[in-house]
């Protein structure tokens, strides 16, 4: 049978056997690795651009069970920061609690959402999340800045703002997972050590192409 026309942007989506979610297209970073440069808003023949047109809860539920369910996982990151909406996040995660038991739902994030949100957001997660991902890539300010090119307003604290969410994670018993991308100038043994230091753990992320 001929797979389901989709309509409209992807607010659910699947990767490597698990539902990914798309629940905003805005983002600090402008990552130099972000698949948003290779692809421009197409995730293989999906349409990832959102626009102003970001779902509420109830839409990303739907869109959840229109791909069959969450998979082997569920996971909050798409084509840009899902913590721009931790409201929702934090709905969809609940919910999925009950729909879905068992299923490990993941958060990953540049590790800003307390500053976009101008709130600590972390007790939140609790509850809503079983883990947590956050793309560091770098063990100090400047190359921080240079992986992610942040815009100006995250230029300055971006790199201890998200030392701060990590510490926080790890604060509520959170399992939290710091992660780099594989990149041939990315002394990455150095992030790996630095994660230890704040009680996370390390993943090395191949660059995706
Ligand atoms: S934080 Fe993620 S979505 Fe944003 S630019 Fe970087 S890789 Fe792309």
């Amino acid at each position: 049978m001929a797979p389901a026309t989709r309509i409209g942007p992807a607010i659910a989506y699947r990767c490597r056997g698990e539902t990914h979610l798309n629940l905003s297209n805005r983002c600090p970073g402008r990552c130099g690795f972000c698949l948003r440069r290779v692809h421009g808003m197409f995730f293989g023949n999906r349409d990832m651009g959102l626009g102003a047109r970001e779902p509420n809860a109830k839409a990303v539920l739907s869109a959840i069970e229109d791909e069959g369910g969450p998979g082997k996982a569920l996971v909050f990151s798409g084509y840009g920061e899902p913590t721009y909406r931790a409201k929702v996040l934090v709905e969809v995660g609940r919910e999925a609690a009950h729909r879905w038991p068992g299923v490990p739902r993941r958060l990953e994030t540049i590790g800003l959402g307390n500053r976009l949100n101008g709130r600590d957001i972390v007790p939140a997660l609790l509850g809503s999340v079983d883990e947590v991902w956050v793309s560091l890539d770098a063990a100090d300010p400047s190359s921080w800045l240079e992986f992610h090119d942040p815009w100006d307003a995250f230029r300055r604290r971006g790199f201890e703002d998200s030392l701060n969410f990590i510490r926080a994670c790890v604060a509520r018993k959170i399992p939290t997972i710091v992660t780099a991308v594989d990149l041939p100038k990315n002394d990455w043994t150095r992030v790996a050590r630095l994660a230890q230091t704040l009680g996370a753990d390390f993943k090395l992320r191949p660059l995706m192409a």
